[in-house]
């Protein structure tokens, strides 16, 4: 029998749910990786913006095979150290007072759902149960996180959705007011939309979206799976809009590419889900804690965040000035450029052939670099880039 590529194997046993790069990934270190015959990469992408400190990161690693070599899991039917300390310097990090540990950025974005919606029972009984989200935003892939998803697109084969969420036209106060009715509970905004194409929401507009919610004690929900946990220059990407969300939810970069999500709540909130309302059977794994502490510890130390915001400021202004770019979007490391006559995709092909990592955003390339990247990086990726889009 003739042996079959790593391709052919896995187009023939998993689902085929997505559009993969014809390449197949075997190795990182640092912000570059290697295919199976070792053709080196520079990652623009990070995943999809999850390994945050590069592969294999020399402390992350270390933390986390420690932590492997100890205990890899136990359930939440009783306390660990790792999750108490991830747990702690998450809230103290972040500004919060409690977190809610699971798996991924759909899971966070299910626990502020039930939140949400249970802040609003507990307080004014039924009928108060409507999220309004924004157009074009992205929550996820789970039927309620899809259902939130302010896309017609993901709005088919699913039949039916979960009932209660209406869409806000992002940057249009009016079309806000008209549907802050009484039966909203919630308000849940992604600052950056990232999967609908890196475009940040209009300072007046996020204004209005929290002064309109404190009047009615309506929650708002900053869905930063994608901008949080350093990717914008800070913290949270909420903390350049002056704002701090009743609910935060967390994912994508926050354990380094390890599988894990986070819900976080202010004063307000932090006692809604009580015993029994909400769980998950490996949120909190202590695996993962150790890398989201390695994360942690790395981003808090002095000047990391400063550095972070001269490297964004560097690549940004060399990819403004290569021909065939019309505007450069996003804030910080997490990066939408939009093309003059090219398409995203096949610009991500032609880098990927001359060993760079890209992703794509609706009509843009997308960079989301690991926070770690060094100048010589940014400098070789641009130089792809910029070779791509002259020809
Ligand atoms: C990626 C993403 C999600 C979904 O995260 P998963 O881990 O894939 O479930 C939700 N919200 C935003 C803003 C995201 O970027």
């Amino acid at each position: 029998m003739m042996k079959m590529t790593t391709q052919e194997q896995m187009n023939q046993s998993v689902m085929g749910t997505y559009g993969r790069f014809p390449v197949v990934i075997d190795h990182g270190a640092g912000e570059s990786c290697a295919d199976e015959t070792g053709k080196q990469y520079i990652d623009f992408g990070s995943g999809i913006g999850t390994t945050s400190l590069g592969y294999c990161n020399e402390a992350w690693t270390e933390a986390v095979c420690k932590q492997v070599k100890t205990m890899q899991h136990t359930s939440n039917l009783y306390y660990t150290k790792v999750q108490a300390d991830f747990a702690q310097k998450l809230c103290q990090t972040a500004g919060y007072e409690k977190v809610f540990f699971c798996n991924s950025g759909a899971e966070a974005n299910e626990c502020a759902i039930k939140l949400a919606r249970k802040y609003s029972f507990d307080k004014y009984g039924k009928g108060r149960h409507k999220i309004l989200t924004l157009v074009n935003s992205f929550h996820g892939r789970t039927l309620c996180t899809l259902s939130a998803t302010g896309q017609d697109v993901f709005h088919n084969y699913f039949f039916p959705f979960v009932e209660g969420f209406d869409y806000v036209t992002a940057n249009d106060i009016a079309d806000l007011e008209s549907k802050l009715d009484d039966t909203v509970c919630a308000v849940m905004l992604e600052y950056i939309q990232g999967e609908g194409g890196v475009n940040a929401l209009e300072q007046a507009f996020v204004d209005a979206v929290f002064e309109k919610c404190a009047a009615k004690d309506v929650l708002v929900i900053a869905d930063e799976v994608q901008t949080g946990v350093g990717r914008t220059g800070t913290f949270l990407a909420g903390e350049q809009f002056g704002h701090k969300a009743d609910v935060t939810t967390l994912a994508k970069g926050i354990a380094g590419g390890l599988p894990m999500g986070a819900c976080l709540a202010n004063e307000k909130c932090a006692g809604v889900l009580d015993k029994g309302s909400h769980g998950s059977t490996f949120g909190g794994n202590p695996v993962c804690c150790a890398g989201g502490l390695a994360v942690l510890n790395t981003i808090t130390a002095d000047g990391f965040l400063a550095e972070v915001q001269r490297k964004a400021k560097l690549l940004r202004e060399k990819l403004e000035k290569l021909d065939g770019v019309e505007s450069v979007s996003g804030l910080g490391l997490m990066i939408g450029i939009a093309l003059k006559d090219k398409k995203a995709i096949d610009v991500a092909n032609a880098a990927l052939e001359k060993g760079l990592l890209v992703l794509t955003a609706k009509t843009k390339v997308r960079l989301l670099p690991p926070l770690t990247i060094t100048d010589e990086e940014i400098e070789k990726g641009v130089a792809i880039l910029a070779d791509v889009l002259s020809k």
